[in-house]
């Protein structure tokens, strides 16, 4: 990967090693103390830039909306569950209470659902948004804001498919051939072209993540009705789901947005270096890592009600 890419995408790539067992040092000492049947760890045992802080925290900051910091490095106030079910989704494993945003984001997955259910695309898998709080979340290289989400690309044929063990413990299936470097054309429909349309279309939605190959075959396949193309980008991973960022809401001047994508759809050299880039074999010189950033100071408050 270059460090080019890197900086004009900003911080997706899976957190390093050092940043993980920070993490899970955390997180054994939440478990040893359930285990002993103590009330849960302090906040304060735990650095407060670790996801396993952000985890002890069940329900959102009351009051007005407000997102604070970046896409890898913040939090927010106020916000709201996205709602379970609704007529084109439903939300999986809701035991990891990771269905929370800005009211930006849940307005967009219940909009993309109903656009779902009126096309008859199939309903919608929508898989983790953020913490109640937002902050550090474990999986995840960003999903602090409340402005990420991430929905799967298996359309259920009807709400009756998804059983509850299912639905708690779903296996998410990759609709990439990674050593053909392309997209399995046995999963693929119009109606995963579409849905990526739709969401791209959608108005306030900075950029959609996609694996290339996923990238190629919209490419291939959009039609004469290009511009929303530009804003899928081409990522590691993301061959089961797409990754929804929205753009940061005007009312939050703390938030950072990223830079705006280019104009251009991406479709010509740019995504064919990225399939030459994700076929090559992973370095085996990995960077030594520091300890995640410190969060910004806005987050204080989140943190301390
Ligand atoms: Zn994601």
């Amino acid at each position: 990967m270059t460090q080019g890419r890197l900086q004009s995408l900003g911080r997706l790539a899976p957190k390093p090693a050092t940043w993980q067992a920070w993490a899970r040092t955390g997180m054994a000492i939440a478990a040893a103390v359930a285990i002993a049947g103590l009330s849960p760890a302090p906040a304060a045992a735990q650095a407060p830039n670790s996801d396993a802080f952000w985890a002890t925290f069940t329900q959102p900051v009351a009051g007005a909306p407000q997102v604070i910091g970046g896409y890898s490095n913040g939090c927010l106030f106020g916000a709201q569950p996205i709602p379970l079910e609704g007529p084109g989704h439903v939300v999986i494993r809701t035991q990891r209470n990771r269905y929370w945003g800005h009211p930006r984001l849940v307005a967009f997955v219940e909009w993309l659902g109903q656009q779902a259910a009126q096309e008859q695309l199939g309903l919608l898998m929508v898989a983790d948004a953020a913490q109640p709080r937002g902050g550090p979340i474990s999986g995840h290289a960003s999903h602090e804001l409340g402005l990420d989400i991430d929905i799967w690309l298996q359309l259920l044929p009807s709400r009756a498919a998804l059983s509850e063990a299912a639905r708690a413990e779903p296996q998410e299936v990759s609709f990439v051939d990674e050593a053909a470097g392309q997209v399995r054309q046995d999963l693929w429909t119009p109606a995963h072209t579409r849905l990526y349309q739709l969401a791209a279309s959608y108005p306030g939605v900075a950029r959609i993540f996609a694996h290339p190959a996923i990238k190629a075959q919209l490419c291939r396949t959009a039609g004469p009705d290009r511009a929303w193309l530009a804003r899928v980008r081409p990522w590691y991973g993301h061959t089961g789901h797409m990754h929804v960022r929205l753009d940061c809401p005007d009312d939050s001047p703390a938030c950072q947005n990223q830079t705006p994508v280019a104009a251009d759809d991406g479709c010509g050299a740019e995504v064919a270096s990225w399939l030459v880039e994700v076929a090559r074999p992973p370095s085996p010189v990995v960077a030594a890592a520091g300890p995640p950033p410190p969060l910004p100071a806005g987050c204080a408050g989140v943190m301390g009600r």
